[in-house]
């Protein structure tokens, strides 16, 4: 590890923990308590969602708050490249240069997202409901792997060892896997099977990859 990077764990400013309102955040807990000076961190390919992506979100949400009342739909869709790191400030501008050398050469992919599948945190506080990539994996996995490697030299989390990637739709605060799959997920899958043109939006063209740390937004466009 580079003595810069040593430095950023030894460094011991004064630190200002804050009080966490769960109502602020849709009664979400967060998984680290935030900090001053430290960045919650996400590396994604994002996914703008049309009329028509919505419109089966909607029709995806009834049926699952037969099962979950208080499911509620995502507002920003994605499929995530890393697990949510926390950075220093002063190593975002670090970060992001190396994200931005390792992703320079990667080319644009389409991959298909339509398996209804329940996902939880790691901590098991929030459970999701997602549709998982069922073909361009392979792309997906060499973008991860470099991503793992920036992750590495600022010795923070790598991805999943065995990742389902994914788009999640929906979530729900605690573990409530049990109660959405099964029956729950079935009626789902035959929505999505069912409606009209899912084959043709569900295919997701993966252009750009984002790197959210804090309020800032990094694009990163594959070519
Ligand atoms: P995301 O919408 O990408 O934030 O994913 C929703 C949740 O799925 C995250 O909290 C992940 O930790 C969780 N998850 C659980 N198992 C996996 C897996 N095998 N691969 C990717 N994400 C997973």
């Amino acid at each position: 590890m580079p003595d810069s990077v040593r430095r950023m764990f030894r460094d011991q400013e004064e630190k200002e923990t804050v009080v966490d309102d769960s109502s602020k955040h849709g009664g979400r807990l967060r998984t680290y308590p935030h900090e001053r000076g430290n960045w919650a961190t996400h590396v994604y390919v994002p996914y703008e969602a049309g009329e028509d992506f919505l419109e089966l979100l909607q029709l995806l949400l009834l049926c699952g708050r037969t099962y979950m009342p208080l499911l509620m739909g995502q507002e920003e869709f994605h499929i995530s490249l890393s697990q949510g790191v926390v950075l220093r400030h002063h190593w975002i501008d670090p970060f992001v240069q190396s994200l931005k050398e390792r992703l320079a050469s990667f080319h644009r992919f389409i991959c298909r997202a339509d398996q209804v599948k329940v996902y939880t945190n790691q901590t098991k506080t929030r459970t999701f409901v997602g549709l998982e990539v069922s073909s361009g994996h392979s792309q997906i996995l060499e973008l991860v792997s470099e991503v793992d490697q920036v992750m590495e030299e600022f010795n923070l989390m790598p991805f999943y060892k065995d990742p389902s990637f994914h788009l999640s739709l929906a979530w729900c605060v605690g573990n409530m896997s049990e109660a959405l799959e099964g029956k729950c997920i079935q009626e789902l899958q035959e929505i999505v099977d069912g409606f009209e043109d899912s084959s043709y939006f569900l295919r997701i063209p993966g252009t750009e990859v984002r790197c959210k740390s804090g309020n800032k937004i990094f694009s990163f466009p594959l070519r």
